[in-house]
């Protein structure tokens, strides 16, 4: 009879669970068991954890003239920005409430040992450190002007990082030219440009003989601060080191403490700064080029959306 009724209708009688099925079971609660734990452990992240986020721009170019005639030229230049997205981005961050941390504060808040207590109105804010390097002319043209819109717009200065070549200060090239004295004062006499050392002529400090390295080091501090002048008291020009090419070892470790107070990188990382703290020769940095759209910039400035979502919710002292 049973073997009659399996004849008949063998979709009744077929076992629920293969073996087959069972392991596509196992998997799947195994992959949701692994997701689950890193979904909460970066909850956890976002909550303990305060990141700062510091975006390495180069060259900031106007979509208009790229269009007109510089197209052929510009497009050799990979690591350049649009000035009207970069616009849109720093006013996304403006909006929101971000503090654009300079490197001395990065440093006596959260690097240097002891470091000094964060001022209360900083507490809860997100924080950000926005920097370009070579010290491109475009900082001046491009750029300058954006930081004044938004302060007209929304009675807030915007701080920007300037890793400036002392040796090629109004130097022209073949295709930028750099930014000179006169330009760098008067945006740091306005209160828009922290202006720090990329290295005297942006030398590879790790491939250099040692005499080369001292001096790439000590007369980049030495020329920046000559340019400053005047506006300087607190020395607080060339403090701060952004190493040309990222490259730095262990050698360059020893000369570069004589000089400068903390270092930083330029390797696609976001700054997390854990229990242990991070070490101040090595701030990590993201890259910030073409190839990312505004609003892929604004949600890493927020540290991704997990955590950007988390932040909105909570209150989290930093
Ligand atoms: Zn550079």
């Amino acid at each position: 009879m049973r073997n009659f009724l399996v004849d008949k209708f063998p979709r009744y009688f077929k076992p629920v669970f293969t073996i087959g099925t069972i392991r596509k079971k196992r998997l799947f609660s195994f992959l949701f068991a692994f997701f689950l734990t890193l979904l909460i452990a970066k909850a956890i992240e976002a909550t303990l954890v305060v990141q700062i986020p510091v975006f390495g721009f180069h060259d900031i170019v106007n979509i208009q003239d790229t269009k007109k005639n510089l197209l052929s030229l510009q497009s050799e230049v990979k690591s350049d920005y649009y000035q009207q997205d970069l616009e849109a981005f720093l006013e996304n961050l403006v909006r929101d409430k971000y503090w654009f941390i300079s490197t001395q504060e990065l440093y006596d808040y959260y690097l240097s040992k002891p470091h000094k207590p964060l001022p209360p109105e900083h507490r809860h804010q997100k924080k950000v450190m926005i920097t370009f390097d070579d010290g491109y002319k475009s900082v001046y043209t491009n750029l300058l002007p954006i930081l004044e819109k938004l302060e007209n717009k929304y009675g807030k200065k915007v701080k920007v990082v300037l890793f400036i070549n002392p040796g090629f200060i109004g130097r022209r090239g073949k295709i930028l030219d750099k930014a000179n004295c006169q330009e760098l004062r008067e945006g740091f006499q306005k209160g828009f440009y922290d202006l720090q050392s990329h290295g005297l002529n942006h030398e590879n400090l790790t491939t250099i003989p040692i005499k080369a390295l001292d001096r790439e080091l000590g007369q980049a501090q030495i020329q920046l601060r000559k340019c400053t002048q005047g506006l300087d008291p607190n020395g607080i020009v060339g403090s701060h080191i952004a190493y040309p090419y990222g490259a730095v070892n262990k050698e360059v470790d020893k000369y570069v403490s004589r000089y400068y107070l903390s270092g930083y990188l330029y390797n696609s990382v976001s700054l997390k700064l854990g229990f242990f703290g991070v070490n101040r020769y090595r701030i990590p940095r993201l890259t910030a080029n073409k190839k990312h759209s505004v609003q892929r910039l604004t949600t890493m400035a927020a540290g991704g959306w997990l955590r950007g979502l988390i932040r909105s919710k909570f209150k989290v002292i930093e």
